[in-house]
C-alpha cells in the first residue's frame, strides 16, 4: 500500500520535499487534516495554531524553490512539542491549571536549533501535569488516548507526543523523559522514542521536574528519523550548564554496517515476574533475532535493580518539590488571592496543582526535611550512585543492554489512576536509565495478539553511546517491518 503524505516518516517525505512531489504546505496541510478527522478522539493536541504553522511552511517552500537544502536537514518537516518545552509566543502550560494563560517568552535551545534546521514547529501535545505519570491521565487538559485502541493510555508522561506519532498527526514529537516518559509512551504507542545520555541535549527551556533526570528527547516512526532529530538538538549551550562540551557525531551517518561482533547484555534482573507473557515472548523473539543478526548475547547482573523504583521517587520527588516551588501565584500564570501571601501561594497552589503533583510536592517535601534526609534523600543518593555503577561493571563486558520496555502492553484508562504505588511500578524498565544518565531507546518489536497491542523493545547504551546504540536500533528495525504498521488507517 502506497502511505498517504501524513502517513510518510521524515526520510519518505524528505525524498518528495527534495523532487518537489510534495510542498512543506502539503506536508503541513496533511498533519491538519488528519488532527481534525482523527484528534477529536485521540485528544494527542492541547492546541495548535494553523495560521502559524502554515505561515512557516510557506518559508520552507521558499527555500525549497531555491533548491536550498544545505544547512536545513529538516526543511518542511512539521514537529509537534510536548507542553513542557518553550516556545517563543506560544501557551505553555505543562498541562496544569497553575500556569494560567503564561506564554513563553524564548524559544527553548532544542527548538531554535529545530528552527535552525528548518523545521515546522506546531502544536502543544498533552502530557501529564508537570510529567508525573505514566499515563497521561495526570493532565489538566483531558486524557489522551492509544491509538491502537481508544479504550487505553497511551502511556506518560509524553503520551500526547507518542500517540499524535502514532496517530500520524505529525511526522515527529519532541518529549521529555524524567523516569522513562519518552521510552513507555513510544513503547505503548508503537513509536520510536529516544532519552539521551544526561547532558547530551541542553534542557534550557524545557521546565524543570527533576533536574538531574530530565532530558529532551525525540518520536518518530523510525530509527533513522530519531537519529536525524537527534543530532539536529544535541550539543552543549551555554544556557545549561549540564550540557556537555562533547562532540556531536553524525548519528544518521553511521545506522549501516550491522551488529556484527557486538556485544549485547541481558540483566537476569530484569527477566522478572510480572511480566507479561505476550511482552515477554516478543522480547525474547528479538534477542534471538539479534544474535542471529551477529551480536553476541551475555548475561549480566544489575544487582541493585530492585532499589530502582523506591530510589527514583525519592530523588524524583525531593528535585520537584523544589523546582515547583516557583509556582506560586506570583511569578507566573493563575493566581487566587488571599488575605496574606502565605493564603495567597496556598490558595494558588491548593487550586492550582492536580492531585498528583500535591503529592509528589509532599512526598518530596517530606524525604528533604530535617531528620529525614538523612535517611531518605541521601540514601537515595548513595543508592543511585551504586545503581549507575551497576551499569557502569556491565558497559565493562557489553556494548548495549537489552530489555523490554514496560512489564506489560497498554492498560486501559482508569485501571491504575487510583493506586498510585502500582503506577508507579510500570516504570520498573525505564527509571534506572535516568538515576544511571545512560542513553535509552524504544523501538516497536511485535504486537500482542487480542488486542493488537505494540510492544517495546528497549536498547540502553553506554553514556554517550548513542551511536551504537542507534545502530542497534536500526539494524533490528530493518529486519523487521513492525514499524510499517499504522495504528490507524
Ligand atoms: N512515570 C514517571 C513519573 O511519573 C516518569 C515521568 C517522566 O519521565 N517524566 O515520574
Amino acid at each position: 500500500m502506497i502511505p498517504m503524505i501524513h502517513q510518510l516518516s521524515i526520510a519518505g517525505l524528505q525524498e518528495k520535499l527534495a523532487r518537489r512531489e510534495v510542498s512543506a504546505k502539503e506536508a503541513t496541510e496533511a498533519c491538519l487534516s488528519q488532527i481534525k478527522r482523527v484528534d477529536s478522539e485521540i485528544h494527542a493536541f492541547i492546541s495548535y495554531d494553523e495560521s502559524d504553522a502554515l505561515r512557516q511552511a510557506a518559508d520552507a517552500d521558499k527555500l525549497l524553490a531555491q533548491g536550498n537544502l544545505a544547512g536545513h536537514p529538516l526543511l518542511g518537516v512539521p514537529i509537534a512539542i510536548k507542553d513542557v518545552l518553550s516556545v517563543k509566543g506560544h501557551p505553555l502550560n505543562c498541562c496544569s491549571k497553575i500556569l494560567g494563560k503564561f506564554v513563553s517568552p524564548y524559544d527553548a535551545t532544542v527548538i531554535a536549533r529545530l528552527r535552525k534546521a528548518g523545521a515546522i514547529i506546531f502544536g502543544r501535545l498533552n502530557m501529564d501535569e508537570f510529567a508525573m505519570g505514566s499515563s497521561t491521565e495526570n493532565s489538566a487538559f483531558g486524557t489522551t488516548r492509544n491509538p491502537w485502541d481508544t479504550s487505553r493510555i497511551p502511556g506518560g508522561s509524553s503520551g500526547g507526543s507518542a500517540a499524535a506519532v502514532a496517530a500520524d498527526e505529525c511526522f515527529a514529537a519532541l518529549g521529555s523523559d524524567t523516569g522513562g516518559s519518552i521510552r513507555q509512551p513510544a513503547a505503548l504507542c508503537g513509536c520510536v522514542g529516544v532519552k539521551p545520555t544526561y547532558g547530551r541535549v541542553s534542557r534550557f527551556g524545557l521546565v524543570a521536574f527533576a533536574s538531574s533526570l530530565d532530558q529532551i528527547g525525540p518520536f518518530t516512526k523510525t530509527v533513522k528519523d530519531s537519529a536525524l532529530l537527534l543530532e539536529t538538538i544535541s550539543g552543549q549551550d551555554s544556557h545549561d550548564s549540564t550540557s556537555v562540551p562533547q562532540p556531536v557525531p553524525q548519528y544518521t551517518r553511521n545506522l549501516e554496517g550491522g551488529i556484527k561482533g557486538l556485544k549485547l547484555g541481558i540483566a537476569k534482573e530484569y527477566m522478572v515476574g510480572g511480566l507479561d507473557p505476550e511482552v515477554n515472548n516478543l522480547v525474547q523473539k528479538a534477542i534471538r533475532q539479534l544474535e542471529s543478526l551477529g551480536a553476541e548475547i551475555v548475561e549480566v547482573s544489575l544487582p541493585h535493580t530492585d532499589y530502582a523504583v523506591a530510589t527514583y521517587y525519592i530523588v524524583a520527588t525531593a528535585e520537584a518539590s523544589s523546582n515547583l516551588a516557583r509556582f506560586d501565584g506570583i511569578r507566573y500564570g493563575a493566581r487566587q488571592d488571599g488575605a496574606d501571601p502565605m493564603e495567597l501561594y496556598s490558595n494558588t497552589r491548593g487550586l492550582g496543582f492536580g492531585p498528583e503533583v500535591k503529592r509528589r510536592i509532599i512526598l518530596g517535601t517530606y524525604v528533604l526535611s530535617s531528620g529525614y534526609y538523612d535517611a531518605y534523600y541521601l540514601r537515595a543518593q548513595k543508592v543511585r550512585t551504586l545503581i549507575r555503577n551497576d551499569f557502569l561493571n556491565a558497559f565493562q563486558k557489553v556494548d548495549a543492554i537489552i530489555t523490554p520496555t514496560t512489564p506489560t502492553p497498554a492498560f486501559k484508562v482508569g485501571e491504575k489512576s487510583d493506586d498510585p504505588l502500582k503506577m508507579y511500578l510500570s516504570d520498573i524498565f525505564t527509571i534506572s536509565c535516568n538515576l544511571a544518565g545512560i542513553p535509552g531507546i524504544s523501538l516497536p518489536c511485535g504486537f500482542t495478539s487480542n488486542p493488537k497491542l505494540p510492544v517495546g523493545l528497549q536498547i540502553l547504551g553506554q553514556p554517550f553511546g548513542e551511536e551504537t546504540m542507534l545502530r542497534i536500533a536500526h539494524t533490528y528495525e530493518q529486519a523487521n517491518s513492525w514499524h510499517l504498521e499504522r495504528a490507524l488507517k
